[in-house]
């Protein structure tokens, strides 16, 4: 794990001083490699677990320790892979899908996952949703009192 140590204080200096637009693409895939090889770590500590779990059952051997460490061992790697990810979306100034969630980049016209067109719903989204409320109120502004009053009062007439 060392030398991803200093992989990631490498990455950090880079994000930390640069202000290009190509620097930022690069070391956004140089991140998202090395995420797909935590991810490859993470899988191989599962199946070495599951090997664990197998042998020391077949010889009836008291596996709490291998497995504990085995446990600690891929709770770190989420945890590196967790701060990899989040510095790639602060790298690219990703924003979610309003429809699905999902993460996209801030540019984005689409939403990667379920297609939602984002230009649109970034220029009408405060529009509508006011525009609507506004038809909905006249409706329900009449006291019901003085609706009653008006009804009394053309009957005397
Ligand atoms: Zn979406």
């Amino acid at each position: 794990m060392e030398g991803f140590g200093s992989f990631l204080e490498k990455a950090k200096k880079l994000t930390d001083t640069m202000g290009k637009k190509a620097n930022v693409a690069i070391d956004v895939s140089k991140l998202r490699i090395n995420a797909s090889q935590i991810q490859g770590d993470i899988k191989k500590a599962y199946e070495k677990l599951g090997e664990i779990v197998y042998k020391t059952s077949v010889s009836n051997t008291d596996a709490h320790k291998l497995i504990g460490a085995c446990i600690s061992e891929i709770d770190d790697m989420y945890r590196e892979l967790e701060k990899v990810n989040s510095k790639i979306d602060n790298i690219k100034c990703l924003k979610k899908c309003r429809k699905c969630g999902y993460t996209i980049s801030e540019d984005a016209a689409f939403c990667a996952r379920c297609g939602a067109d984002m230009r649109e719903a970034n220029d009408s989204k405060d529009k509508s949703d006011s525009i609507f409320i506004d038809e909905q109120t006249p409706a329900f502004k009449a006291p019901i009192e003085s609706v009653i009053n008006d009804i009394n009062e053309d009957d005397e007439k």
